[in-house]
């Protein structure tokens, strides 16, 4: 079975910008796929041209195996869902969901029977008559994807459809748009900058940055196994130190920090030599905070430091640690409050990880 969408070696040039450069992927069907990535990557350009609105420089979408470069966006099996979600206000939300049936001469009573079919699926059944402008936040995004899933595309678009929301009601709707997702069984493409709603809603996310795609993977792949810096800075909260490498040997390597303290860390296979510049990730949760001088010795990596600020977030809590030998600060993550206990602000710390939850990079990948 062909993928729903594939794009091959897509390229969009705007004068001397290189906004989309040499992408390809697929998307299998009826998944979620994310295109995560700081403003001004190229997210939206790609979007653009999927659904028809921008031509590509050079390259090919296949839609269900079937090229559509030359097919106009009317007539492409893709809808696509705005940030602004573009309802029309003073229509109830019936006439809403069934405009685009309407427009394509679809029979009265067929439109009737997909809109009350629709509302169902998106969990609002017996609001066909009420006004937009009535609906709260939420209801008008559900509304906005049903008038989309009536046409029964092949893919939907979503470009940023939770960024003009306050941010109690994206947390809902990111696990919300995951259900409906779901529910009408649809190939998903997704894009956003915000990497806790890709992290949430994705079958598999691309990385995206200066128009072109770091990695492909699931959420994580991209948290755990990152293949280049900015993944790793990107996705998810990181310490991060960068310094010259003084040994390599297989995977494990070791670097002098600018502020001169040796760390151990993991090379993944990445080529790295001798004197090399590099820089060095580890996350917040990877650090633990040694009670006892022998549970300390464990670790092939070892700070004392000075409690910065302690925030208290229920199941967990995080710590910013000041390195008592260099001017840094380190984010620690403590999973159970337990440990937490006997903490306070000023106090000093030994904290410690292992080699294996450094991810090393060069410098500049
Ligand atoms: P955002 O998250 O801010 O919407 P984005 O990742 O969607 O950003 P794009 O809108 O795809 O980024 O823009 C990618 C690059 O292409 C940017 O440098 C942008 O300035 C440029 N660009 C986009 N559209 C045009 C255009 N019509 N003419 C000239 N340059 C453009």
């Amino acid at each position: 079975m062909s993928p729903d969408l594939e794009c091959k070696n897509l390229t969009r040039r705007f004068g001397d910008t290189l906004a989309v450069d040499n992408v390809s992927f697929s998307v299998p069907r009826g998944s979620f796929f994310s295109i995560l990535g700081p403003s001004g990557c190229g997210k939206t350009t790609i979007m653009r041209m999927i659904a028809g609105f921008l031509e590509p420089s050079s390259g090919d979408i296949l839609i269900r195996g079937k090229s559509v470069v030359d097919t106009p966006p009317n007539k492409r099996p893709v809808n696509m869902v705005f940030q602004h979600l573009a309802l029309f206000p003073m229509m109830n939300v019936a006439d809403n969901i069934g405009y685009g049936l309407r427009r394509a001469g679809v029979a009265k009573p067929e439109i009737a029977r997909k809109v009350e079919e629709a509302l169902d699926r998106i969990g609002l059944p017996g609001i066909g008559s009420r006004k937009v402008n009535e609906l709260s936040g939420g209801q008008k995004q559900r509304v906005a994807i049903a008038r989309c899933m009536v046409l029964e595309p092949d893919v939907l678009l979503l470009d940023e459809p939770l960024g003009a929301l306050d941010l109690k009601l994206r947390e809902r709707l990111k696990v919300e748009l995951k259900s409906l997702q779901a529910a009408f069984d649809t190939t998903f493409v997704y894009i956003t900058h915000d990497q806790s709603e890709a992290l949430v809603m994705s079958d598999r996310i691309a990385v995206m940055n200066e128009g072109r795609f770091e990695q492909v993977g699931s959420g994580q792949d991209l948290y755990y196994r990152p293949d280049t810096a900015f993944v790793a800075g990107f996705v998810g909260d990181t310490n991060r130190w960068s310094g010259r490498i003084e040994r390599v040997s297989g995977d494990e390597m070791e670097m002098r920090t600018d502020s001169g303290m040796l760390m151990r860390g993991a090379t993944h296979g990445r080529s790295l030599s001798e004197g090399d510049r590099a820089d060095v990730f580890v996350r917040p949760e990877a650090i633990r905070i040694a009670h006892s001088a022998e549970e300390l010795a464990h670790f092939d990596n070892r700070i004392t430091g000075k409690v910065e600020s302690i925030l208290f977030n229920g199941a967990a809590s995080r710590i910013l640690v000041q390195d008592s030998s260099a001017s840094g600060e380190i984010e620690v993550n403590l999973p159970q409050s337990g440990e937490f206990s006997g903490l306070s602000r000023g106090c000093e710390v030994q904290i410690g990880w292992s080699g294996a939850q450094g991810n090393c990079f060069a410098a500049g990948d």
